[in-house]
Order: C-alpha cells, then sequence, then structure tokens
C-alpha cells in the first residue's frame, strides 16, 4: 500500500460504542449510526478525521475488546489471541453530533460475482443491529494542506466519498480548486459543501464503465488536470492505483512530492473480469 503521512493524535484513544440505527443512505453506501457513553467525548477534527474500527466476526460468539489506547496499539491487537481477535478495518467519521453522542460511519458495500456483498466490515454493517458492539481507535486526520497553499486538487473513489464530504465543509470558504469524486451509480452522487471556488466533478462509474476498477476513471480526469503552480495541495486516495499513478501524474506535472498525500485504501486483486 502507499505510504500513509499521518496527523496520529498524541495519545489515540479508544471508544467503545453500540449501534443505534442502519440504513441504506445511497446505492452503494450502508450508513450506520453509532452511540457510546463517552462519545461525545471524541475529539472530532472535521476534515477526514478517520479512526481504526473494530467489530465482532462471523465466526466469534462474543464482542471481545481489550483496552488499546495509545499509539503502540498494534502489539497488544496481535497478542489476542486469533480466535477471540475483532476484526479491525479503517473508516472515517461520516458525520459526527457530540451533543447527542453520535456518530455515522458510511460503508461502502462492494459486492462479489453472486451479488453478495463481500469485505468483512461492509459485510458487518450490512447486517448490524441496534445494540451490536463495536470500538473505534481515534486516528485523527490525514488531510494536511500546507500553510500558503495556492489551490487544492483531490481525487477519490467512493471509499474516499466520507473524507471528501468531511473535507469540502471543513476547507476554508477561500479556497479555491477541483475535486475529482468517483462513485458507483447515479444514485451515489451527493450535496457537497464546497467553497465557492472549488469546482466538483462527479465521475459516475456506472455511465462510463460499469466494470471497471474502482478509481480508474477518477484517474484519467485527473490526468488532464495540469497544477497552475508549485504551490499547490494534492490529496488522492481509494484504490491503490489511484493512488500512486495520481501521484506520479500531479509530481510529472510539476507538483513537489511534499504537497501530495496519496494513501491507497485498499488494493484491487482479482483482475480477470475488470478492466483497470
Ligand atoms: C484512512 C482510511 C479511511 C477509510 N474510510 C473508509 C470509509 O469511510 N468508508 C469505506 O467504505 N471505506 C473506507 N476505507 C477503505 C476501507 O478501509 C477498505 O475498503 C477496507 O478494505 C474495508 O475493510 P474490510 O474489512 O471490509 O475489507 P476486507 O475484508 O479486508 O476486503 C475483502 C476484499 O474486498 C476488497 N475491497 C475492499 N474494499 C473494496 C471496495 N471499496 N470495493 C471493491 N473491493 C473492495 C479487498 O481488496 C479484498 O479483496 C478507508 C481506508 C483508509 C485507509
Amino acid at each position: 500500500m502507499a505510504k500513509t503521512p499521518r496527523l496520529l493524535p498524541e495519545n489515540p484513544r479508544l471508544f467503545r460504542a453500540r449501534v443505534l440505527r442502519t440504513r441504506r443512505l445511497t446505492p452503494s453506501i450502508q450508513r450506520v449510526t453509532v452511540t457510546g457513553d463517552d462519545l461525545h467525548e471524541f475529539p472530532f477534527l472535521g476534515f477526514d478525521h478517520w479512526f481504526r474500527l473494530f467489530v465482532q466476526r462471523p465466526d466469534q460468539d462474543a464482542f471481545r475488546m481489550p483496552d488499546l489506547d495509545g499509539k503502540k496499539w498494534w502489539p497488544t491487537f496481535l497478542a489476542i489471541p486469533e480466535d477471540v481477535r475483532p476484526h479491525c478495518a479503517n473508516y472515517t467519521v461520516a458525520a459526527f453530533r457530540p451533543e447527542v453522542a453520535e456518530l455515522d460511519v458510511d460503508f461502502v458495500v462492494h459486492t462479489g460475482r453472486d451479488g453478495e456483498p463481500e469485505g468483512r466490515a461492509a459485510i458487518w454493517a450490512c447486517a448490524a443491529r441496534p445494540g451490536d458492539a463495536l470500538a473505534m481507535l481515534d486516528q485523527g486526520c490525514i488531510f494536511d494542506v500546507p500553510d500558503g497553499t495556492s489551490e487544492v486538487v483531490i481525487a477519490a473513489e467512493e471509499t474516499g466519498l466520507p473524507g471528501v464530504v468531511g473535507i469540502a465543509a471543513s476547507l476554508p470558504r477561500d479556497t479555491v480548486g477541483r475535486i475529482i469524486q468517483e462513485v458507483p451509480t447515479a444514485g451515489d452522487v451527493r450535496e457537497l459543501d464546497a467553497p465557492a471556488g472549488v469546482t466538483v466533478t462527479w465521475i459516475i462509474r456506472d455511465e462510463v464503465d460499469p466494470r471497471a476498477v474502482p478509481g480508474c476513471a477518477a484517474l484519467a480526469e485527473l490526468q488532464r488536470y495540469v497544477p497552475s503552480d508549485d504551490r499547490g495541495y494534492a490529496f488522492v486516495v481509494g484504490e491503490s492505483t489511484l493512488a500512486t499513478e495520481g501521484r506520479r501524474h500531479l509530481h510529472r506535472a510539476g507538483l513537489p512530492k511534499s504537497r501530495i498525500t496519496f494513501s491507497g485504501f485498499w488494493r484491487h486483486e482479482t483482475r480477470e473480469h475488470a478492466h483497470v
């Protein structure tokens, strides 16, 4: 996976939570709303604030979650016996309402050849019921625009959409730039609260090539973009090829590597039925 620069909190905190409700937000997104006794204390920063999500695996009879606060949580997590270790995946805060201690998580529902959801976290989200237990380890933001940036360019496929929604709403209102957002279907297009100077381009995969690997169409659009100077900032996330090839293009087009945040959120593995 691509290198992910992160603004990790000093002392990442674990929040225990439970499912409050779920709904299919758009055709490809399952929204799970969670609450917790201390969730109102989640130190939400806006932008693409993300966390490690821990959920029960289908083969487990209970959710067993030890205390995992801090930066050095990984060895402790790995030391949990395999059969009781919860599933861990990375997710973004889609919305946070501290006044009612509610946090929304938007799961991309990707399906296999039989049309059934695949991906352990998405399967959990689709089957989640009120009261189901989970935990979230705060990881802060990845988006990190330098001072004095001339323009911002953002490119993502659907796994980056919750972050893009948050970034668009958090950007200073005088920001100028471009958002390229790919989604699977027209029904997945959402209202973005982006500054007036930021142009938003939605790319609907169904209308381009429904069989294409997620991120290919966003990458093609990004490769047509030329930075106006070397003081821009780019944020490119989603399927690994979009992240790495997007960064390569932007750097060749004149943007210093230090001004490009890129992260492969997942890697497309089975390529035999898809075009890259
Ligand atoms: C910082 C960060 C924030 C993220 N935020 C979100 C978020 O808010 N919402 C979200 O949906 N995802 C988000 N992701 C991406 C998510 O972590 C990955 O999609 C992850 O693989 C899902 O975990 P899983 O346990 O379901 O997948 P796994 O069970 O590990 O994956 C199973 C298979 O599904 C494939 N796969 C995974 N994701 C997709 C996909 N989207 N489309 C097609 N195939 C896929 C994998 O390649 C693998 O072959 C984020 C990732 C990062 C790094």
